[in-house]
């Protein structure tokens, strides 16, 4: 059997989406760093919501986070490092 690329993305894909949902329920920046790891290794970019959900400084998932809008801007700070990030929203 030959594996391809495709099949190697769909692993990785699974084992980026495993490691989200175990950084969001433990808040352990751990699985995020281990995350991105992958993500960089095989060269997969990572989905906007998981990309949004935590911090980019202290790799920390967000949790209770502020966020504030302003006319199309999403402002969110980071509670842990107080970093903030700003989104556009898209219409
Ligand atoms: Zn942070």
């Amino acid at each position: 059997m030959l594996i391809t690329k495709k099949d190697v993305d769909a692993i990785a894909k699974r084992r980026i989406e495993k490691l989200y949902d175990f950084a969001l329920r433990t808040g352990d920046k751990r699985y995020i760093i281990q995350m991105e790891r992958i993500a960089l290794r095989m060269d997969i970019t990572l989905p906007a919501g998981i990309k949004r959900g935590y911090c980019k400084k202290c790799k920390n998932p967000y949790r209770n986070q502020v966020v504030r809008i302003k006319k199309n801007l999403v402002t969110v700070r980071c509670p842990i490092c107080g970093n903030i990030r700003r989104f556009q929203i898209s219409r």
